[in-house]
């Protein structure tokens, strides 16, 4: 087996120190356990922070341990009648080659209903972070702005789409031409607009928000999101999904966006943060929303995925870079 473990805490932005590769016999299962044969790795922003000691709504992993994350796998040796070989499941494996696991602890996927790379994404976690998210804080109404950072990305990219079914005028920020033209053009944004080459994003936005901002949906954080804030109209509602720009930042950088908080008095506005982990009992309705929406071509998705075990420290920390377009993934078996 091979594993990938955290071998240091990263101060700023996670090198080859971080991460250790390791060699083992294969695991055997124990009684009501089964063996995992990993096919995708699930490579994530909010790994960084279990990277760290700080505390969060998740332990941090510990130094030694194998980085743990979302896999879909074949089950390869099975010692309990809920799974046999050959089915293929989900579950929280992490960074490795094989896994063993309580049978009782894995999903079992449908690869007719859909490509088992999407329970990692439009249908799995991400996809899910976009619709609870945007439903129980965004609440888009028909005919309201939605601005959505991060907007290229696994869980932006499922924001926006979900905004525009239910009738909102969506904006998408995102760091390439490539990555605007493909909000616009493939996924029906109505604006996007690249930070990158944007010299003055409260012009951009004011262009491209004519009627001001209604729901604002931040996977970003930092000045972005107090160019985006500043602009909000009464009774907005802003969802706190993620702050990708402050993750890599060491401790005495860390005052970063947004600073605009006045504005959410005179406007009367919510900011709320949440996490996916807060709506498992509701899990089954998001699964059966975005199942729905998808089969009747209503949701897009896109991937990128990077090919080979060796090459998952890299897909980790080109997310940081922004070379993927929608939800990144490794590609082992
Ligand atoms: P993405 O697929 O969006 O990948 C990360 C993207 O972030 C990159 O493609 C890059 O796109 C963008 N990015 C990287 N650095 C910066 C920066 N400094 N400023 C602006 N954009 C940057 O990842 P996910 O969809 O998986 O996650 C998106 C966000 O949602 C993350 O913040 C993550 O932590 C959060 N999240 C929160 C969850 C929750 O339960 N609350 C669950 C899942 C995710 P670009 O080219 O546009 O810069």
């Amino acid at each position: 087996n091979r594993k990938i473990l955290l071998r240091s805490r990263p101060q700023d932005w996670p090198t080859e120190e971080t991460f250790e590769f390791k060699e083992e016999p294969v695991p055997q299962p124990g009684e009501g356990q089964v063996l995992v044969r990993s096919i995708y790795l699930s490579v994530d922003p909010y790994m960084r922070g279990r990277m760290s000691a700080a505390k969060s709504y998740t332990e941090p992993y510990r130094i030694g341990e194998v980085i743990e994350g979302g896999v879909v796998g074949e089950v390869v040796e099975s010692r309990s009648d809920k799974l046999k070989p050959g089915d293929k499941v989900l579950g929280l494996l992490g960074w490795q080659l094989y896994g063993v696991a309580d049978a009782d602890k894995l999903r079992k996927l449908d690869e007719q209903a859909a490509p088992l790379s999407a329970y990692l994404g439009v249908i799995g976690m991400t996809g899910l972070t976009a619709y609870f998210g945007l439903m129980d804080i965004g609440k888009p109404k028909a005919g309201e702005t939605v601005v959505v950072s991060g907007a290229a990305g696994a869980v932006g990219s499922i924001v926006g789409q979900i905004a525009k079914i239910q009738g909102a005028r969506v904006v998408g920020i995102a760091g390439s031409d490539d990555k605007t033209a493909w909000l616009t053009e493939e996924l029906g944004f109505d604006a996007a607009i690249n930070y990158k080459t944007t010299t003055n994003m409260q012009e951009a936005l004011a262009r491209a928000c004519p009627q001001g901002v209604d729901v604002y949906f931040d996977n970003v954080g930092g000045e972005i999101s107090d160019a985006v804030i500043s602009q909000i109209n009464d009774y907005a509602r802003i969802a706190l999904c993620g702050a990708i720009s402050a993750y890599n930042y060491s401790s005495d950088e860390a005052d970063v966006g947004p600073r605009v908080f006045i504005k959410l008095i005179k406007t009367r506005s919510l900011m709320k943060g949440f996490v996916l982990a807060e709506y498992m009992d509701r899990l089954p309705e998001g699964a059966r929303k975005l199942g729905e929406w998808l089969s009747a071509g209503k949701l897009k998705y896109e991937e990128t995925i990077i090919e080979g075990f060796d090459r998952v420290p890299e897909a980790f920390l080109e997310l940081f870079k922004g070379s993927n377009i929608g939800k990144m993934l490794v590609k082992v078996g």
